[in-house]
């Protein structure tokens, strides 16, 4: 594939020079000319008011693999100390409406040690199969047994899509499983569809900053692989009853060819409600003004037994840590209740939060953006209307 430039066609307008998001661009005697930075993105070819821009399709390209050989939509099956992460819940949801529109099954895969008593909990939301491999060595997260053996499954049974969440182990061994297989992945999912005809997985991600939505397709190599945020997808009900095959896992001799050593695990203690997991969010931005200001925010959250989010304005002033960020770079969150306080509404955030079920915002600009996200607009100063709903919400509960 190629971008071409018809001379006769382009005036040199520039347009295209403004929109190429890499530079890639440069008018030379009033002709666009493209340069070797070019990712073929076809964002020059869309802004073209003069169509004198053209992608080149090249020759297709064949497939890598039998596509017709791998069949079966898979989703791993994170667990700590016998504890399936909240994320597996929502991939099994979403797996299950995928493998339902191929026409094809449902499989987990549990790794980890004297963990087989959950593959009854992974059956009864929507997993057709679980695959289960209890070894001691698994006792703890070790990137390199989980992607040996992960990798191996993948090769013997050929699953056609495999969805991991986003998480810290997810994130830290799925590429190398995706590099030791040969075959795509696309991190940090916020959608995900089929082409049931094609059997091709429409993998839906934020790109450019969060400014634009990208849907990436992996044609020719198999499995289709995904990593996908926690709390992009509602949790899958519980069917109780349901009936469905554990198939342990055997490996020819031991996990071999371990790089790394677990030498201790160290669990993070949180003070405060993790936000990912909270019902009720109150978050500020920018607008809070200082980390003294922030105790007005802490109480309205308390009241609501809520926790308490910010903004990546607020992080970056040092007002509070990390860990509270709400938004592409921080987390993604789902709560019933979102108060946005004092924040303006930057895509960055918003895509982190744009899924909670009500969302209040709190902004003295009634131009701000976050108004087009809410449910609910207070136009007002903050350090006015949040103690009110503090004061009024300690005497209702
Ligand atoms: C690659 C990338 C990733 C990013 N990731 C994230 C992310 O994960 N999360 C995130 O949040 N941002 C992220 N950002 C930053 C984002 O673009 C914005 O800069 C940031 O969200 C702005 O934070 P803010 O809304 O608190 O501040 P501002 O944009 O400065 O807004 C402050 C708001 O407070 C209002 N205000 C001021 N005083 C008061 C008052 N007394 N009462 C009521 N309202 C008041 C103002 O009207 C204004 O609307 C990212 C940016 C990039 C480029």
């Amino acid at each position: 594939m190629a971008i071409i430039v018809c001379r006769e066609k382009c005036t040199g307008c520039g347009i295209c020079v403004e929109q190429c998001p890499f530079g890639a661009i440069e008018i030379v005697d009033e002709t666009a000319v493209i340069l070797d930075a070019c990712t073929l993105c076809g964002a020059c070819v869309e802004v073209c008011e003069f169509a004198a821009l053209e992608m080149e399709e090249g020759e297709p390209v064949a497939p890598a693999v039998d596509l017709s050989a791998y069949r079966g939509v898979w989703v791993f099956a994170e667990q700590r100390k016998g504890k399936i992460s909240t994320v597996v819940q929502e991939l099994l949801n979403e797996g299950r409406k995928l493998a339902d529109r191929l026409d094809t099954h449902l499989s987990a895969v549990l790794l980890g040690h004297d963990i087989s008593n959950r593959a009854s909990w992974l059956i009864a939301h929507g997993a057709d199969r679980v695959y289960v491999f209890d070894d001691p060595i698994l006792a703890d997260f070790n990137g390199d047994a989980y992607a040996t053996v992960l990798a191996d499954l993948i090769e013997k049974e050929k699953p056609e899509i495999v969805l991991t969440g986003a998480t810290a182990i997810g994130r830290s061994f799925i590429p190398r499983v995706a590099a030791r297989i040969g075959t795509g992945l696309t991190a940090d999912c916020t959608g995900l569809d089929v082409d049931p005809e094609k059997r091709e997985l429409l993998q839906t991600r934020p790109a450019f900053g969060g400014n634009i939505l990208a849907t990436i397709l992996c044609p020719n190599h198999r499995p289709q692989m995904a990593t996908v945020r926690h709390k992009v997808f509602k949790p899958a009900p519980e069917e109780a009853g349901r009936k469905g095959e554990v198939i342990p896992v055997v490996m020819n001799g031991t996990v071999a060819g371990l790089q790394g050593e677990v030498v201790k695990t160290v669990e993070e203690i949180e003070d405060t409600v993790n936000i990912t997991e909270a019902d009720i969010i109150v978050s500020g931005g920018r607008g809070v003004g200082s980390k003294e200001n922030f105790a007005v925010i802490e109480g309205l959250a308390k009241v609501l037994g809520g926790a308490v989010g910010a903004s990546r304005g607020a992080v970056d002033a040092e007002w509070i840590s990390y860990s509270h960020q709400v938004g592409q770079t921080g987390k993604t969150v789902c709560p019933k209740l979102y108060i946005a306080c004092g924040i303006s509404g930057a895509v960055q955030h918003l895509a982190g939060m744009q899924s909670s079920d009500v969302i209040v915002a709190i902004n003295k600009d009634p131009e701000a953006p976050i108004f087009q996200a809410a449910t609910y607009g207070i136009v007002g100063d903050l350090f006015e209307v949040v103690p009110m709903m503090t004061r009024a919400f300690q005497k209702k509960i």
